[in-house]
C-alpha cells in the first residue's frame, strides 16, 4: 500500500509502486513547491491536496479540520460554490476531475452531525476587536479568521438574520436551510465573535463610530446589486432583475407568471432562475449566455459549470 501523506511522494523511492516506465534512468524529476491547480483556483484558498490526503488515510475529522483552516463553511460552499477547483483539476484530462465539491459538502455535513470542534482557541479577553460590516459568507469567514489570528470580531448586520445572500437569494432547492443555519450558528457561537443584528451602517451605526471603537474595520456588505442591462441603451419595459426575482421567491415563494421567459446570463443566479421558472409552470425558458454547455469540443474556459438537465 502506498501512503499518501503529503510530501511523501517527493522522497526518493516512495513512488516505486507506481509503474512509471524507465524515466528514472533518463531524467531525474525536479520537485517544485507550487500550489496544485485546484488550490490555485479555489476562491476560499483551500488546500485540497492536504485534506484529501488525510481523508485517504481514513481521518475524516482531521480532513475537515485541515479544510476549515481556510474555509469555515464547507457544508455551504459544498452546495453553492461553482467549484472552479474541479475545472482546474489535472485529473480531468485523464478520466475525470476529483469530486472535490461533493466531498467538501460531505465533510461539512459530517462535522455538523458529529459536533466537531473548530480548531481555534478563544482569544484573550483584551485582544484587539475587529469591526466587520455584514454577516454574509465574507463577513462571517473574516470573523472566523480573526479568531484564528488571536483577534476578537464584532459583526454588524442590517438584517434580522445572518447569512446575507446565502439566505436572501439562494433557493432552498440548492441550499437547504438546515445546513445553512447549522453551519453559520456553529461559527457565530465561537467565543470571541459578537453578532449585532438589525444594525445598519449609516442608520444605527456610523463609519466614524466603527473606526473609533475598533482598531480595524472590514466592510463586507455583499453584492446585492444586479448589473445594469440594456440592448444598445434600450431597456425592455418588462425587464426584471434576476437577483430581485430570487429574493422575492425566497421571501414570498412567488415568481411572475409567464409562459415564455428569456434569461440572460450563465451564472448561478441565471441557472437558479431557469430551474425555478420551469418548476413554477413557465412553458418555455430560454437561456442566453456567452458561455456554452460542457461538451467534447467546448473550451473549459468558456463553459458554464452547471448542467441544466431540466432545460431544453
Ligand atoms: S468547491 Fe470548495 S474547494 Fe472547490 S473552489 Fe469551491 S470552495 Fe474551493
Amino acid at each position: 500500500m502506498v501512503s499518501m501523506t503529503r510530501g511523501a511522494y517527493a522522497k526518493p523511492g516512495t513512488s516505486l509502486d507506481f509503474k512509471t516506465g524507465n524515466w528514472r534512468s533518463t531524467e531525474m524529476p525536479a520537485h517544485i513547491h507550487a500550489k496544485a491547480p485546484c488550490h490555485a483556483a479555489c476562491p476560499a484558498g483551500e488546500d485540497q491536496q492536504a485534506w484529501f490526503a488525510k481523508l485517504q488515510e481514513g481521518h475524516a475529522e482531521a480532513a475537515w479540520a485541515e479544510l476549515v483552516r481556510a474555509n469555515p463553511l464547507p457544508a455551504i460552499t459544498g452546495r453553492v460554490c461553482p467549484h472552479p477547483c474541479e475545472g482546474a483539476c489535472n485529473r480531468a484530462a485523464l478520466d475525470g476531475a476529483l469530486a472535490i465539491h461533493n466531498v467538501e459538502r460531505w465533510l461539512g455535513d459530517e462535522a455538523i452531525r458529529n459536533g466537531c470542534d473548530y480548531p481555534v482557541a478563544a482569544p484573550r479577553a483584551n485582544a484587539p476587536e475587529v469591526g466587520i460590516v455584514g454577516a454574509g459568507p465574507a463577513g462571517i469567514s473574516a470573523a472566523y479568521h480573526c479568531l484564528r489570528h488571536g483577534l476578537r470580531a464584532t459583526i454588524y448586520e442590517a438584517s434580522p438574520e445572518a447569512g446575507g445572500l446565502l439566505r436572501a437569494a439562494i433557493p432552498q432547492t440548492r441550499l437547504p436551510r438546515a445546513p445553512l443555519d447549522a453551519e453559520l450558528s456553529r461559527v457565530l457561537a465561537l467565543p470571541g465573535i459578537t453578532l449585532n443584528l438589525r444594525t445598519r451602517l449609516g442608520r444605527d451605526v456610523s463609519l466614524e463610530e466603527l473606526r473609533h471603537n475598533h482598531p480595524a474595520v472590514l466592510l463586507a456588505p455583499g453584492c446585492q446589486a444586479s448589473t445594469a442591462w440594456s440592448v444598445d441603451g434600450a431597456v425592455p419595459a418588462d425587464l426584471r432583475e434576476g437577483l430581485h426575482m430570487l429574493k422575492d421567491f425566497v421571501d414570498h415563494g412567488a415568481l411572475p407568471e409567464a409562459e415564455r421567459v428569456v434569461v440572460h446570463g450563465g451564472g448561478n443566479t441565471a441557472m437558479d432562475l431557469c430551474r425555478l421558472l420551469k418548476r413554477s409552470g413557465s412553458k418555455q425558458v430560454t437561456l442566453i449566455t456567452a458561455s456554452g454547455l460542457p461538451g467534447p469540443d467546448t473550451d473549459p474556459s468558456d463553459e458554464i459549470n452547471v448542467v441544466p438537465r431540466e432545460l431544453e
